[in-house]
């Protein structure tokens, strides 16, 4: 997948993309993420990017002009309404807090294009042409306001990166992870499910959140891990771990258990949590 960000502080992403997962994707070339100054793309001595905005009002707004001028260079991107070239799937994205709210299905969905543009506003916002002319889709990354796209970015360059096949070395650890439903998961969810083995192959999250993992030592200050993750029997390990998701999604997040399908033995269990609290 190629990437491209669009931003005035192209040096903020000097460390963010230069660790583990998005590191091994880059340097396999797995993802081509390519930085773009947008000062490179103004035409006035001080390189401005910004000006007042119409109307009055409080602060300055990014320009449209070094934006579409950038976009044009990068070449090969289909018009606005098609975003396809030959097969590739494109998306030019608009980093913004009035954006669609970032999630796991809208990771999944980006993680299957070939090619997506990031563009990070800054100030009191980018002009709305860009919303309206060059941009498919504006996506937030949750409700606050922060003082720049760039951290959105980031946050997108990660999550879509570890949901492409083959940046994470267990592809089914993507599966069994917090929010992932199997309708959600694209690519992902068509990874079979029977062939797999043990207790994890039948805890994938199912949308729910993920269930707690433990590991070694046994016993760490007298915080013992629970009995039934040793005992070996992967039935009760993972009835175990279903339940504790189950039980820790009522608990933080209600609202994704009346999202997902409930199964009967789901049913059964959060039963029994309601009964124990
Ligand atoms: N005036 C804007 C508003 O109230 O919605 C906020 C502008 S914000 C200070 C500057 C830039 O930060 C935005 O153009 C956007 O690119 C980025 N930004 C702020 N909050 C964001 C969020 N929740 N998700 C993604 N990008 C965000």
């Amino acid at each position: 997948m190629k990437i491209d960000i669009l931003t005035i502080f192209p040096d903020f992403f000097r460390g963010p993309l230069d660790y583990g997962i998005v590191r091994r994707a880059r340097e396999t070339g797995l993802v081509e993420v390519s930085i773009h100054d947008l000062r490179n793309f103004t035409k006035d001595k001080h390189r401005t990017v910004d000006d007042r905005p119409f109307g009055g009002g409080e602060g300055m707004v990014l320009k449209p002009e070094p934006i579409f001028e950038c976009l044009e260079s990068l070449g090969e991107l289909a018009g606005r309404s098609e975003r396809v070239v030959g097969d590739a799937k494109q998306s030019v994205i608009l980093l913004s807090a009035q954006g669609r709210r970032l999630d796991q299905s809208l990771a999944a969905e980006l993680s299957a294009l070939d090619r997506i543009v990031l563009i990070c506003g800054r100030y009191e916002g980018v002009d709305e042409r860009v919303s309206e002319h060059l941009a498919d889709r504006e996506v937030s990354i949750g409700d606050y306001v922060l003082s720049g796209g760039e951290l959105g970015a980031a946050v997108i360059v990660d999550t879509v990166t570890r949901l492409i096949p083959g940046a994470v070395g267990n592809e089914a650890s993507t599966r069994q992870e917090s929010f992932t439903e199997d309708a959600f998961a694209g690519r992902n969810a068509r990874a079979t499910r029977d062939g797999e083995s043990g207790p994890s192959s039948t805890c994938v999250s199912g949308g729910l959140l993920d269930y707690p993992h433990y590991t070694r030592p046994a016993d760490f200050r007298g915080m013992v891990v629970p009995e039934v993750l040793v005992n070996g029997n992967h039935d009760q390990i993972r009835r175990w771990r279903r339940r504790t998701a189950l039980a820790k999604t009522l608990r933080n997040r209600p609202d994704l258990i009346e999202r997902v399908a409930l199964t009967e033995e789901d049913k059964e269990l959060l039963a029994q949590i309601k009964g124990r609290s």
